[in-house]
């Protein structure tokens, strides 16, 4: 991760939200958001199936857009950022973790980890000991040549960490990111979120799973779209 300053507003979101229209249908996903992470902070967002965390994360990881509201990213305001700025910074900045692990099935575990940094476009050599770093942050460097299809599901969550750390991202997002994980396998990727927050990562995690919510620094409770008090 880059070197962090604890007190910095990394990102702030002010009266954000979300309607999606389908068929007719309105749904408010999210109403009135107001919150704000600073950088080296981890911070959970929790609360029940269908309360607006993914779609909160989303808009955090500059996946989806808001209908309205305003997001400032490290001082830059996202509404006004152009497309290929917005890919850039999501290259560049952030890290993704999801609960599926959405590891690319026919590319070993290396190629898997490389990828983001070969878009980035880091020469060879580069991106060989980014993601050989990686690897061992997350104990997998002896698996570099296996497919995900031949690990275990755990396995397959830690080389997704390394994938979402290798391009030292200012921001990792996880998404339930023990949701698919038995509970040993889901403690230990738990464990290296921590590890990789006291080395000064900021991370913003999603999850519904009250044990794990308490590995963050503070969390976020959300009901019906609404950030509850
Ligand atoms: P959570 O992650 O907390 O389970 P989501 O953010 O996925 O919740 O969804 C919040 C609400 O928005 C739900 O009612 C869901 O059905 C709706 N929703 C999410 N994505 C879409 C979409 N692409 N189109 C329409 N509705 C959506
Ligand atoms: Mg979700």
């Amino acid at each position: 991760m880059t070197a962090t300053s604890p007190d910095k507003p990394l990102l702030k979101l002010e009266g954000l939200r979300k309607v999606f229209l389908t068929d007719q249908v309105e749904t408010h996903a999210l109403s009135d958001i107001h919150m704000e992470i600073r950088e080296g902070e981890f911070v959970s967002i929790a609360g029940p199936s269908g309360c607006g965390k993914s779609t909160l994360l989303s808009i955090i990881g500059l996946l989806d857009t808001p209908t309205a509201g305003a997001y400032t990213l490290s001082g830059h305001p996202v509404e006004r950022l152009k497309a290929l700025e917005r890919a850039r910074i999501r290259n560049r900045e952030i890290g993704f973790i999801f609960q599926s692990f959405n590891l690319i099935g026919d590319l070993t575990v290396f190629e898997n980890i490389e990828l983001p940094l070969v878009y980035r476009g880091l020469p060879a050599s580069e991106r060989r000991q980014c993601v050989l770093d990686a690897l061992e942050e997350v104990d997998m460097a002896h698996r570099l040549n296996h497919l995900p299809g031949q690990l275990s599901g755990g396995q397959q969550q830690r080389v997704a960490v390394a994938r979402a750390v290798a391009g030292r991202p200012s921001l990792l997002l996880a998404d339930e990111p023990t949701g698919n994980l038995d509970s040993i396998n889901g403690e230990a990727v738990m464990k290296l979120l921590q590890q990789l927050h006291h080395r000064g990562a900021t991370i913003c995690m999603v999850t519904h799973d009250a044990r794990f919510a308490g590995a963050a620094d503070r969390t976020i409770h959300l009901f019906d779209g609404r950030i509850r008090e």
